[in-house]
């Protein structure tokens, strides 16, 4: 082990001390290494596929601030890009054209998205379209799929993913029953399951919702059919299609999940990808259900820094970098070395393992698999997961802290990068 090498005194000293400022020492709970043992470690900065911590250790980094580093941790074009804007004010909360410039290049690239609202994260995209389904069919239920993240609002924490999934938490303290009530799940992958909730809900479903490529309970794929079975479920029942995109937008495909399998559903959430490392969320769709939000129409939602001249900013010049040529095949040339790499090592240690990646997004869990829903992935090894977590951070590799959720890749990873991953993991690995 490299153990005495490394040294992370500066982390461990910062993070003591922000335990006794902030729940836990983060402020987002996955951050703290629960699951996987040991004490995060406090960053310094960040620059291409790298990140640097507090005590001069380096990284080649997987999380990419969870998803959003897609071209790379500070890209000059964007930093520049945000440095003019700075020269204009950080905030207007008043109309500016940046709005319309980042509207247009979403229109223009997601199938479903006629026209947007911007918000400031994925939870506030995710919690304004639940409202949004419920005003437009007059109905208050939702179907969702166990383990699927879609944001911390009540209805959401049910069955959910990423932290929860993490924690190991029961459904929220908190989420009133009556809420919880309101929120039908079913596994996903699973077309009868749903067809059996429409059932024995008649015309109470507004709609159903789902991450089309799972990344918050590890890296899970749909079944072939399994999209196309939910739409054409959703318009037999008279409900609303919603997908949450705030992961697979611009990640595995310019115009995400739905344009890679050519699925389109009726309302889209955004995220983390469309910010470029700001904070920005979206919520867009059919034109005649997006004209019910205020002020078009009645449903009442807000922001005092939706559409920020900063966000926007980050937000075009990060797609205008997606949108050269040659983008999601060098994600997905990279991020296949990467992970067929790593199976092929696990299994020649003697590890069952099962994952797969596409385009810059990717998971492996440690169980032989098929992995088809949350059920599944909780059979994967999460003391193995841990350790090797461990064993990677000490060799300067730094991956997603839990099992549940999938990992990133950028345009800045290089073929040295995946080459120096898989020697790290080839010496954990054989380890373990
Ligand atoms: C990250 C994520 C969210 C929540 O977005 P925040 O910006 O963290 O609020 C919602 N849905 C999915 C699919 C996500 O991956």
């Amino acid at each position: 082990m490299l153990t005495e090498t490394f040294k992370t005194t500066k982390s461990e000293e910062i993070f003591a001390a922000a335990q006794q400022l902030m729940p836990g020492g983060v402020s987002s709970p996955v951050r703290a290494f629960k699951s996987v043992g040991g004490q995060p470690i406090v960053f310094d900065h960040v620059k291409d596929a790298y990140i640097w911590d507090v005590d001069g250790n380096q990284y080649i980094d997987y999380v990419g601030t969870w998803g959003p580093a897609i071209c790379g941790h500070s890209h000059p074009e964007v930093i520049e890009a945000l440095r003019l804007a700075l020269d204009k004010g950080t905030s207007f909360g008043a109309p500016c054209i940046l709005e319309n410039v980042l509207a247009q290049m979403v229109i223009d690239a997601v199938p479903s998205v006629e026209m947007v609202r911007f918000v400031n994260s994925g939870t506030e995209a995710c919690m304004s379209v639940l409202r949004l389904i419920r005003a437009f069919t007059g109905r208050e239920k939702l179907i969702k799929f166990e383990g699927c993240y879609h944001g911390h609002a009540d209805m959401f924490l049910v069955k959910a993913g990423s932290g929860v999934a993490t924690l190991g938490l029961p459904d929220s303290p908190g989420v009133p029953k009556t809420v919880a009530e309101n929120t039908l799940t079913a596994p996903y992958n699973d077309l009868q399951a749903v067809r059996t909730l429409f059932e024995e809900n008649p015309e109470q479903v507004a709609g159903v919702i789902l991450e089309p490529v799972v990344g918050n309970a590890g890296f899970i794929v749909p079944d072939a059919g399994f999209l196309a079975g939910l739409r054409e479920l959703t318009k037999e029942y008279g409900a609303l299609l919603v997908f949450d995109e705030v992961m697979t937008g611009f990640r595995i495909a310019y115009g995400g999940a739905q344009e890679k399998f050519g699925i389109t559903p009726d309302l889209t959430t955004m995220g983390k990808v469309i910010g470029g490392g700001l904070p920005v969320g979206a919520y867009g769709g059919r034109k005649d259900i997006m004209s019910m939000v205020a002020p078009a129409g009645p449903m009442y939602q807000a922001g005092t820094l939706s559409g920020n001249p900063l966000a926007m900013t980050a937000g075009i010049k990060t797609l205008e970098l997606l949108k050269r040529p040659g983008t999601y095949e060098q994600l997905d040339r990279v991020t296949g070395k990467l992970i067929h790499g790593l199976l092929r090592i696990a299994r020649e240690a003697g590890h069952e393992v099962y994952g797969g990646h596409i385009s810059g997004m990717f998971g492996m869990f440690f169980t032989a698999g098929p992995i088809h829903n949350y059920e599944d992935a909780k059979k994967s090894d999460m003391q193995k997961f841990g350790k090797f977590h461990r064993g990677m951070l000490e060799r300067g590799i730094y991956l997603a802290p839990s099992q549940f959720e999938a990992g990133f890749t950028s345009l800045a990873h290089t073929d040295a990068d995946i080459d120096k991953t898989l020697e790290a993991a080839q010496a954990v690995l054989s380890s373990l």
